[in-house]
């Protein structure tokens, strides 16, 4: 299953990219280009970029991505970095669909990409196609453990390397440099980043020319669901858009700043902002 667009699919693109940067429709918020592909698509185009050893700077663009983007200093242009945006999470598919100014550059966004089934899918892939990964983040010992729960059940899956570095090592230049070093030395194809938002991004836009993985993917707390560590809600109340709502209820005492006093006021906000909806006008 390598390259799942059609030529129709990439023939739109031009009309629909001011850049002409995308062999694929976009939607924008924030300015953000956010592929309007489906999940099989998204999964597709990720391979490819493996085959075509194409260095691809993924954002899984959920609402709390979008708010930091919006409200912290320098983080926008964090996020224009990326090759990929793809929209993880309801609230962005419903401000796709509150989209007004330029239309004509925008394309509805079909569905929601859970970031997490990804993660999932990349590990089936290397399992069954050879591609290496390595995993940096999570909390000590949890990369090593999510990688022998994946060894369990995916016994041809080449995980070629994990580290969690402390929180001083990634602001550390040198020491920095021996993680990407690490990284480097294993020739991995994927690298998986858990250092949650918005460290993992801006860790990866400051070191993307350095690092020689093809497909980086920053990825949350996936590495967690599949340790075991952290409950993932059931995919349905992620369609219904209540993930958010499952894992407060699992994490209050983490997650209640981040979704009750920030990221909902800001739903609110970003669904009347002509400047997080428009696409021309930044
Ligand atoms: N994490 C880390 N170093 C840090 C901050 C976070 O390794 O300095 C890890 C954390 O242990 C977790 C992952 O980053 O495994 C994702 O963090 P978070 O739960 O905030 O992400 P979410 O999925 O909630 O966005």
């Amino acid at each position: 299953m390598v390259a799942t667009l059609t030529s129709d699919e990439s023939k739109a693109t031009l009309s629909h990219s001011p850049m002409h940067r995308f062999p694929f429709k976009v939607s924008y918020l924030l300015d953000i280009p956010i592929a309007s592909l489906n999940y099989q698509q998204i999964l597709g185009y990720l391979e490819q970029q493996i085959h075509l050893r194409q260095k691809t700077f993924c954002v899984t663009l959920n609402l709390d991505i979008l708010r930091l983007a919006y409200e912290v200093k320098g983080f926008h242009s964090v996020i224009k970095k990326a090759d990929f945006v793809f929209a993880d999470g309801m609230p962005i598919i419903w401000l796709s669909w509150l989209k007004t100014g330029n239309t004509v550059r925008t394309a509805p966004l079909p569905e929601r990409i859970p970031g997490c089934d990804i993660v999932q899918d990349l590990c089936h892939l290397s399992h069954e196609k050879g591609y290496t990964i390595f995993i940096l983040g999570a909390a000590s010992g949890v990369a090593e453990v999510a990688k022998a729960k994946l060894e369990e059940k995916l016994p041809n899956i080449q995980v070629v390397g994990t580290y969690a570095p402390a929180s001083e090592e990634l602001k550390d230049l040198q020491k920095s440099k021996a993680i990407l070093e690490n990284i480097n030395a294993t020739n991995a194809d994927i690298l998986f980043v858990a250092l949650g938002a918005p460290k993992q991004e801006t860790w990866i836009a400051n070191h993307i020319d350095q690092l020689t993985p093809f497909v980086i993917v920053p990825c949350g707390g996936s590495i967690d669901f599949i340790a075991g560590t952290q409950k993932k809600s059931p995919s349905w109340i992620g369609r219904l858009g209540f993930e958010w709502l499952y894992r407060l209820a699992h994490n209050p005492g983490r997650l209640f700043h981040r979704y009750i006093l920030n990221d909902l006021p800001f739903l609110l906000k970003a669904g009347c902002s002509r400047k997080i909806l428009r696409s021309d006008n930044l």
